[in-house]
């Protein structure tokens, strides 16, 4: 695919930007990377002047699409009143309500600007909460970059029980006390509980693997977690900066009807802007209350991102959002599958309608990044790639995000552009 404009922007670019672009997960989603100018409902319009249906959603925040006009009014409207204080305001205060409200078990909650900052105000609490150092962490689960957790996310090793760096510059002491272990499998982490006596804090996971394979967990796992942690005094987290807002306005904890001590959320909570939270029982909060530990911010609580947040699950609780939201992503599955099985692939999508995986050359459903990374990247590669040449923009781990602006108009121009690009996946 040709993108002249964007090749010219790009150089340019690498002359001051280091690298070109703004996050290491940006570097290879096109051979060179587009730059957009504007973005409106599902789509995205580039510097080339091409139209792309987004089926990225900025990695997950635009549930309700860009540019949605209900949200730009409220923070238009925030923007003539004021756009930061570094200080309180209503707005936080309705937002903590309204998700005390959606979200199961969740009593209280804390905000922070991005998953990442998010899930280290998480860690701490469990930490000071139960004066334990240690975490457990899973293969191929990602809780942001921070040097603690980006262990073991895209391990290269034969052991799936040692924690490995990510990448340079996360030196060993600072991962010292993360525990790795394989997902869906209780044993281990009985295990790790029973070498570690009183030592682990908490115990953090994606509910649903979406970082690796949109892995879904088995009946009664997560169940399984949250009551190990509780068997043995440590916190169970959740991280649903992907799942929360996105495959239940309960996020996973009503998806899946599992209540964990921590909740972490970002992404879809706030539609677009940047605002990141940790929900939890109030007990779970004694040590932000006593003294004994702290989360801070400058712009914690930010009142623009507040009001987008508020709008954001204003339109995601109109009836009938996540139905079809829903349906509309399990449409473009079924098809995948179906077109799949006409080409004699052996293809299987996993996880949920508003966020899932297609996986080349899987008979079964992964559950754990082992089985995830057994997929065929290079064919699902040359899938991509031919759907972007049919204007389909999609991330290149093969995750697709799904939110409200996908009508049935985008249905039908997504499963022809699927036909097509599977002709060419499939040669
Ligand atoms: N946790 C999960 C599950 C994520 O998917 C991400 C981001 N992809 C993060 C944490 C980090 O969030 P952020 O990029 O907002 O720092």
């Amino acid at each position: 695919m040709e993108s002249p404009q964007s090749d010219i922007l790009y150089r340019r670019a690498c002359r001051t930007l280091a690298t070109g672009v703004s996050s290491a997960m940006r570097r290879n989603v096109t051979k060179t990377p587009l730059y957009f100018e504007r973005g409106e409902g599902p789509y995205f319009y580039d510097v080339d002047g091409r139209r792309l249906l987004d089926y990225t959603l900025g990695w997950g925040p635009l549930i309700a699409g860009n540019n949605h006009p209900r949200i730009t009014s409220a923070v238009s409207k925030q923007l003539t009143n004021a756009y930061a204080f570094g200080a309180q305001h209503r707005g936080e205060i309705t937002l903590a309500e309204e998700m005390v409200d959606l979200l199961p078990g969740v009593d209280q909650v804390i905000f922070s600007n991005t998953g990442t900052e998010a899930v280290q105000a998480a860690l701490r609490i469990a930490r000071a909460a139960t004066g334990r150092d240690r975490i457990v962490k899973f293969e191929g689960h990602y809780h942001g970059w921070m040097n603690n957790v980006l262990v073991s996310y895209r391990p290269k090793g034969p052991s799936d029980r040692t924690a490995e760096k990510t990448c340079g510059g996360q030196p060993n002491s600072e991962f010292a006390d993360t525990i790795v272990l394989p997902w869906d499998d209780l044993d281990a982490i009985e295990e790790a509980f029973r070498s570690f006596p009183d030592e682990i804090a908490c115990v953090i996971c994606e509910p649903i693997l979406a970082n690796s394979g949109s892995c879904m967990p088995r009946d009664g796992y997560l169940q399984g977690v949250v009551d190990l942690c509780r068997r043995y005094g440590a916190l169970s987290i959740f991280d649903e900066v992907i799942t929360g807002f996105r495959v239940a306005l309960g996020g996973a904890r009503e998806y899946f009807d599992v209540e964990p001590d921590l909740s972490v959320y970002g992404k879809a909570l706030a539609g677009g802007f940047s605002l990141a939270a940790v929900g939890g029982n109030r007990g779970a909060f004694d040590v932000l209350r006593d003294g004994r530990t702290i989360h801070a911010g400058t712009y914690n609580g930010n009142p623009v991102n507040i009001a987008a947040a508020l709008t954001t699950i204003d339109i995601l609780r109109e009836p009938g959002q996540f139905e079809a939201m829903h349906r509309h992503g399990n449409a473009i599955r079924s098809c995948v599958e179906e077109v799949g099985r006409q080409h004699n692939e052996d293809l299987i999508t996993t996880g949920v309608g508003t966020v899932f995986n297609v996986h080349f050359d899987l008979a079964n459903p992964p559950l754990n990044y082992r089985d995830m990374s057994k997929a065929n990247g290079e064919k699902y590669g040359r899938f991509r790639e031919t759907l972007l040449e049919r204007n389909v923009y999609t991330l290149p781990d093969s995750r697709w995000y799904v939110g409200v602006a996908h009508t049935d108009k985008e249905l039908s121009l997504v499963t022809d552009a699927i036909t097509e690009a599977m002709n060419v996946a499939s040669r």
